[in-house]
């Protein structure tokens, strides 16, 4: 067991996290400090402090103020708008600090608030619901120091609105139901029960989650570890902010559960950056759980069944919900994807058997263990049983969270959301699918559609282009940068998208997005990469006039041709028509 980086009370991330709030950047002074203090090499802090974009070695302002990019809380409310707006009022310059150290003011990506209009994060803390007065109202408060506690509390609230509930949004978890369960029957049958449930990890990628258990279960090594992946970072999805809040319990149970299975004795809560402000809660769950003996030593009075949790925060990198990504940070490094084979199943968290599954996927299994394989097999489709729990927003009436059965099809959904006029939707985040009216009677399932949970409407007003730029700008700045194809070919993408939505494009570009799009996507070393340039192969395939409405006929040169040949006039004497141009 590693005692440095990725012990569990002194995470380097953590102490980076308070140097970053006590003084607003990481000094080089502190980087040493914190170089000793964990024992690794200074490169290796500059390392972390550079690759997590929440961490700065240029002071922040004393208010440090986040707007969200997301297509859906930022382009689709019009946040940039609004971001301009309190610039102006507190005369600072975007991604710049001010001179007296007030107030800084950048962009970042979603913050999983899509369904509460504008937002922003301040300090860490979200402010929701953005309007001009609001704004207005924020830039008085900065202006006069008031401290973030003085505020108005209104302002920090997040309001949940859950349209449709099924299977797991319809629980009231009972705190040690499930636990008890799995004790009295043996983890060989609770591993059955999982088994039979059909389970699949809810994440996108639905690998089968008994299958994932019984592999780690048999894998040998020193400890087993189990891994929460709470880093929702999905562009447009934000129903894990809900599951963290009010189904904590069940997500921990879980955790304790899956603990059993395959014989860990630690657990790890990895919770995204941006959802920092539910900590306190976390903790509170936990601190009574372990009150309850649900976790800890003695476990429900179990000689041997010992496990706890540890939470480590996140700091703004989208690529971290990748869960080798994920494995690295929790280790104290730059969330760098590892190469795989071998898979964190067998050599995870400090090369040790690891079962990282993310929160929606835990709080199934708690319940499947309550209710048995029967009650959540029985519902969804051949391939995909139980249900899935979707984050919409954008161009609809109720923004929200849905749970629905696997196989619900997506005019349905639709439908229930109050959506009108639809030109397109995009599921799965930016690495989803882009699908046009003619597949809206294809289904959310692993057979066809599959989603981490966002879906994103656009209406017949909306420029798909403007979409596409925002993906693109999105993928361009979360790429890690560890290959060539994809830190290069994502932002290769995103210029040529910015030129031809700046009216600059020609038929060539058309071609050079096609080629690049192919590239990105084969050559890449992880899942980031191969997906970036899903949305512009879909987009090139469905709706082809985004692209090529745009367009020029031909090549338009950025300066006056004629006029760079002036000097050469000069220097020949010439001015004749020859001399010249053609102008057609
Ligand atoms: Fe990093 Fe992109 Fe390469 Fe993945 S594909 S390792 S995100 S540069």
């Amino acid at each position: 067991h590693s005692h440095n980086s990725g012990s569990p009370h002194q995470h380097i991330l953590h102490r980076l996290h308070a140097l970053q709030q006590q003084f607003r950047h990481i000094s080089p002074h502190a980087m040493q400090r914190t170089a000793a203090e964990f024992n690794i090499s200074l490169s290796q802090v500059a390392a972390v402090v550079a690759f997590y974009s929440f961490f700065s070695t240029q002071p922040r302002g004393r208010f440090d103020i986040l707007f969200s990019n997301c297509t859906s809380c930022g382009y689709l409310s019009g946040d940039q708008d609004l971001m301009q707006m309190l610039c102006q009022l507190l005369q600072v310059t975007p991604g710049k600090t001010r001179a007296d150290g007030l107030i800084s003011i950048s962009e970042t990506s979603c913050i999983g608030m899509c369904d509460q209009g504008a937002s922003l994060l301040i300090n860490g803390l979200p402010v929701t619901a953005l309007n001009a007065e609001k704004l207005t109202q924020i830039a008085q408060r900065i202006t006069t120091e008031s401290p973030l506690t003085d505020w108005p509390t209104e302002w920090f609230a997040v309001h949940d609105r859950i349209y449709r509930r099924d299977l797991l949004l319809m629980e009231q978890h009972a705190p040690g139901s499930a636990l008890q369960t799995a004790l009295a029957q043996g983890a060989d049958q609770t591993l059955a029960v999982i088994q039979q449930s059909g389970l699949r990890g809810r994440g996108g990628a639905g690998f089968d989650t008994g299958k994932k258990w019984q592999l780690c279960r048999a894998a040998p090594g020193d400890a087993h570890y189990v891994v929460c992946n709470a880093d929702e970072g999905e562009p447009g999805t934000f129903k894990d902010r809900l599951l963290l809040r009010d189904h904590t319990d069940a997500m921990v149970e879980g955790m304790t559960t899956c603990a059993l299975v395959i014989g860990a004795k630690q657990g790890f809560v990895y919770l995204r950056g941006e959802y920092r402000y539910l900590l306190p809660h976390l903790h509170a769950v936990l601190d009574q759980r372990r009150n309850q003996g649900l976790l800890g030593q003695h476990i429900l009075g179990y000689e041997n069944f010992e496990f706890d949790i540890d939470i480590v925060v996140g700091a703004g990198a989208y690529i971290c919900g990748e869960e080798s990504a994920l494995i690295e940070s929790l280790e104290g490094k730059p969330g760098i994807p590892r190469i795989r084979p071998p898979f964190p199943v067998t050599h995870g968290y400090l090369g040790q058997p690891t079962i990282v599954n993310n929160v929606e996927t835990f709080i199934a299994a708690a319940h499947i263990i309550t209710h048995g394989s029967v009650w959540f097999y029985s519902i969804g489709t051949e391939q995909s049983r139980g249900t899935k729990i979707l984050s919409i927003s954008g161009d609809c009436e109720k923004p929200g969270i849905y749970e629905y059965p696997f196989g619900v099809c997506i005019r349905q959904v639709l439908d229930d959301c109050g959506a009108q006029n639809v030109q397109a939707v995009q599921i799965g985040g930016p690495a989803g699918k882009l699908l046009g009216a003619a597949e809206f009677n294809r289904a959310i399932s692993f057979e066809d559609i599959s989603t981490g949970g966002s879906f994103l409407v656009f209406d017949q007003q909306r420029n798909l282009l403007a979409i596409h730029r925002n993906f693109a700008h999105f993928f361009a700045h979360e790429s890690c940068g560890f290959c060539t194809p994809c830190r290069v070919g994502t932002r290769l993408l995103k210029n040529n998208l910015d030129k031809i939505a700046e009216g600059r494009g020609t038929a060539h570009d058309i071609e050079e997005l096609k080629q690049l799009s192919h590239l990105i996507q084969h050559q890449s070393h992880c899942g980031l990469g191969h997906t970036a340039a899903h949305h512009v192969l879909d987009g090139l395939q469905h709706f082809p006039h985004t692209f090529s409405a745009p367009l020029q006929p031909h090549f338009t040169a950025q300066f006056d041709l004629d006029q760079a040949l002036e000097s050469a006039r000069q220097a020949t004497h010439r001015n004749d028509a020859a001399a010249h141009l053609d102008n057609e």
